[in-house]
């Protein structure tokens, strides 16, 4: 139940599902309230299990926060639990989402192997983690068609679609406070 405008001075009865401050009045919220303050949410990340690829982590983390306002990946602090990991694999790269903004990537040493650039898979796995679906076949101007814009495909940036999608993503506020 949400009571989002109380105005006049007509006596009403309330009837409130969440914790009442006792005896106060109930702040008037008026309908032009600005929208929530755009805070950027950190998400740490440990590349510690990387291996090789530790640096490409470090620079697709870089490639998003230099993309959006949203969102700021910056590595944990020693002993720090992290957000997101990262481990190294044989195999295919594939992210286990934990929830968004958090999760696992395995980054999968076959596509690198096969030539794909290891920032670009850096920065799309990273992609997964910020909410992304994958997007094949697609051009290698979208970060999400991955593989698919074939092995000579460099691109690490998300395109405009995709930035403004995660900046969507992480400008909403917590679940129910804001429409
Ligand atoms: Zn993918």
């Amino acid at each position: 139940m949400r009571i989002r405008t109380l105005t006049g001075a007509v006596a009403a009865v309330l009837v409130l599902s969440g914790p009442v401050v006792g005896g106060q009045a109930v702040a008037v919220r008026t309908a032009d309230s600005a929208a929530p303050p755009g805070e950027t949410r950190v998400l740490t990340y440990d590349a510690g299990r990387a291996g090789e690829f530790a640096s490409a982590v470090d620079r697709g983390a870089e490639i998003w926060n230099d993309s959006v306002d949203a969102v700021e990946l910056r590595p944990a602090a020693s002993g720090e639990p992290a957000d997101i990991r990262i481990v190294v694999v044989d195999g295919w790269p594939r992210t286990v989402p934990g929830g968004l903004g958090s999760g696992t990537v395995y980054f999968g040493r076959d596509a690198v192997a096969d030539g794909h650039s290891t920032v670009r898979i850096a920065a799309h796995e990273l992609g997964h983690v910020l909410g992304l679906p994958d997007r094949k076949p697609g051009p290698c101007s979208e970060l999400m068609s991955g593989a698919s814009a074939g092995p000579s495909c460099a691109s690490a940036r998300p395109n405009a679609a995709e930035r403004a999608e995660v900046e969507k993503k992480f400008e909403r506020a917590p679940a129910g406070l804001f429409m």
